[in-house]
C-alpha cells in the first residue's frame, strides 16, 4: 500500500461542516461531489499530501446515516492508495482480510475503490483506492 490518500469523516451536514473544516485546516474545500451509488455527498480538502473527505448521507437509510446513528459523527474510514488493485486485493485475501467488494466500484474524486470489513482490521473500515484510468 502507498500513502494515506484520504481520511473519510461522517458528518450530519456539509453546510455546517465545510466551513468548520475550512477554518480548521485553513484551506478551502476544493470539490464537492455526489456519489450516487453510495448515497453520499462528499466534500474534499487538502492537508499537505493527504485529503480529508467529508461524507454526508443523502438518504436516511444510507450507510453514512446508519453509521452516524450508531456511532455519531467522526472518522468513518481510512483510504490507502494502491498501485495495482487486483494484486493488492489478492494479497489481502490471502492474509485473511475480509474484502467487502472484490470488484472495485466507483468512488468520489475519480477513484475506483474496494473496502475491507472492519471486523478484520481492528474496527477500522479500510478503503483501497486507485485513480480511474
Ligand atoms: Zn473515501
Amino acid at each position: 500500500m502507498q500513502k494515506i490518500e484520504h481520511i473519510g469523516i461522517a458528518v450530519k451536514s456539509l453546510t455546517h461542516s465545510v466551513p468548520l473544516f475550512e477554518q480548521l485546516l485553513n484551506s478551502l474545500c476544493y470539490k464537492t461531489e455526489l456519489v450516487e451509488g453510495e448515497k453520499v455527498n462528499t466534500a474534499f480538502f487538502k492537508a499537505g499530501e493527504t485529503k480529508i473527505e467529508l461524507l454526508e448521507s443523502t438518504d436516511a437509510e444510507g450507510v453514512i446515516a446508519r453509521f452516524i446513528e450508531k456511532k455519531g459523527e467522526g472518522i468513518h474510514h481510512i483510504a490507502f492508495e494502491v498501485t495495482d488493485m487486483e494484486t493488492e486485493v489478492k494479497r489481502l485475501k490471502k492474509e485473511g482480510f475480509l474484502v467487502l467488494n472484490e470488484v472495485p466500484k466507483p468512488g468520489a474524486d475519480n477513484k475506483m475503490v474496494c473496502f475491507l470489513h472492519p471486523k478484520t482490521t481492528n474496527g477500522i473500515l479500510i478503503e483501497l483506492c486507485v485513480e480511474k484510468k
